[in-house]
């Protein structure tokens, strides 16, 4: 079903770098306007003056961009409008929905102690209320500036959740919170409220963290005499410990992910799975099914749980689905985003446009891709000694013979192919009436240090005749 109209935004605090829960936030906003040729508005809200950085939103442009989650209006910058908001909190004084509040912080902050004390939940006690013109006239005089804070109504709140249906809130749990500090800066739930309307919002999809916020907001919109948008709380995402996400679980700014070699469209494919799914078990869709397939319906009410090992698998299935020169591209395009040095003389634009197709097959991030190219541009292998143990030390003699024995074949043929070289092994383990993995596994351990990698003998062709007789002597005991 397509909706008319749609205005979606994301409104991110300025205050540090992208992370996964912002970024799949974005997507989904992104998403739910693509399928219905909606606008996708980009809004941050600085006005955290001590906190938020002209940095922080550059890096949240930056990420978004990566992730090709293209904005249709903005930036819009918060800390540009704050003569607008000022006119509408005289509007809800003037029509009583909100009051001027002269406590001073000291006393909030006894207050609030003593009800942690009490356990209790502290709410303003609406001291200042009902003050009279003479008290308020004292406390202007003595040079107190006061805050600004919305009369919560007696009664229920409720409103209707695209995902969780109807949510009620009676007004004793609800704060009469402050919508303009003393300081004379609006708060988040006040001004989001302004220009969400301003801006013609129509949905607000947001975590459901703000969900109490959503209440505040609600109240806002009524005292406004505004028609609020609709609201859809998406899932909380989860460690893998099933603890709320956080730094402790790793890397989690899209920098990192970025670092760690994850292509952007297998990260937004994963990030549209968090909290969302089409049904039918699919999992691996390109851009253009997501935008058709996603719907706030197919939402989950449950938490999504954020699986490093799935994120990691799904990249390796996108790297094999590239053509080679994509693959060629990304992996490039990560060196110098990492300002990673391709180590020697070797690392040529022929060879990597060879080996990096060949390794992107078994590899899962751009960053294994590396760490399996470095026996080719690198003479200085390390061995992989669980490799040394099985295939070489428990009798090193017999096979350093056999990998002489293999060399010396090797050395005189007439033509250096896959073909060949794999041909002169067959013949020396009919020869030595073997089985071919005590010469496959040592030769491979001896070229290129490890255990697993491409095809051997496509290992041999791309290292050269060369560097594999060189190799092949001098496995360390
Ligand atoms: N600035 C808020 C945040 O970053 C915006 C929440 C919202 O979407 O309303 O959490």
């Amino acid at each position: 079903m397509s909706e008319e109209n749609v205005r979606v935004r994301i409104a991110p605090s300025p205050t540090g770098a992208i992370h996964v829960g912002l970024a799949r936030t974005a997507l989904y906003n992104y998403l739910f306007a693509h399928k219905n040729k909606g606008t996708f508005v980009l809004r941050i809200e600085d006005t955290d003056f001590d906190r938020s950085t002209e940095e922080s939103a550059q890096a949240i442009i930056k990420g978004l961009g990566w992730l090709g989650i293209r904005f249709d209006e903005g930036p819009y910058y918060q800390s540009q409008r704050m003569d607008l908001y000022k006119s509408y909190a005289e509007k809800l004084l003037q029509t009583s929905h909100a009051y001027k509040c002269y406590c001073t912080q000291e006393r909030l902050e006894e207050e609030r102690k003593r009800a942690e004390t009490e356990r209790r939940v502290w709410r303003y006690d609406r001291r200042c209320l009902n003050l009279t013109d003479s008290e308020k006239a004292s406390f202007e005089a003595q040079g107190i500036k006061p805050a600004i804070r919305l009369r919560i109504p007696d009664g229920p709140t409720t409103f209707s959740d695209l995902i969780h249906g109807e949510i009620t809130r009676e007004a004793k749990d609800i704060d009469d919170f402050v919508a303009v500090r003393s300081n004379g800066i609006p708060t988040y739930n006040f001004v989001v409220v302004i220009d969400d309307h301003l801006m013609k919002m129509t949905h607000v999809l947001r975590a459901v963290e703000h969900i109490s916020n959503t209440f505040k907001q609600v109240l806002l919109y009524k005292a406004l005499g505004w028609d609020e948008p609709k609201f859809a709380h998406l899932p909380l995402i989860l460690g893998e410990d099933k603890k709320k996400l956080s730094k402790r679980h790793g890397a989690m700014s899209l920098d990192e992910f970025r670092r760690l070699g994850y292509l952007p469209d297998a990260l937004v494919n994963f990030l549209a799975l968090l909290g969302w799914s089409p049904g039918e078990d699919r999992e691996v869709m390109t851009r253009a099914e997501l935008e058709d397939l996603f719907s706030l319906e197919r939402i989950n009410t449950s938490n999504a749980v954020f699986d490093m090992q799935k994120l990691t698998w799904m990249n390796g299935e996108y790297m094999r689905r590239m053509n080679p020169e994509d693959l060629i591209r990304a992996f490039t395009d990560w060196l110098a985003y990492t300002r990673t040095e391709l180590p020697s003389e070797y690392a040529t634009q022929e060879l990597l446009s060879k080996a990096v197709p060949m390794i992107g097959e078994r590899s899962r991030t751009l960053a294994e891709i590396y760490d399996a190219l470095l026996p080719f541009i690198s003479d200085d292998l390390t061995y992989d000694e669980s490799g040394l143990e099985k295939h070489f030390r428990k009798d090193p003699d017999t096979v350093s013979q056999r990998l002489k024995l293999y060399r010396d074949k090797i050395e005189e043929l007439d033509e250096w192919t896959v073909e060949s070289t794999e041909e002169a092994l067959r013949q020396l383990v009919e020869e030595l009436d073997v089985k071919a993995g005590l010469l496959i596994h040592p030769v491979r351990l001896a070229v290129t240090g490890r255990t697993v990698g491409p095809p051997l003998f496509d290992c041999l062709v791309l290292l050269g005749r060369e560097r594999v007789l060189e190799r092949l002597g001098k496995l360390p005991r």
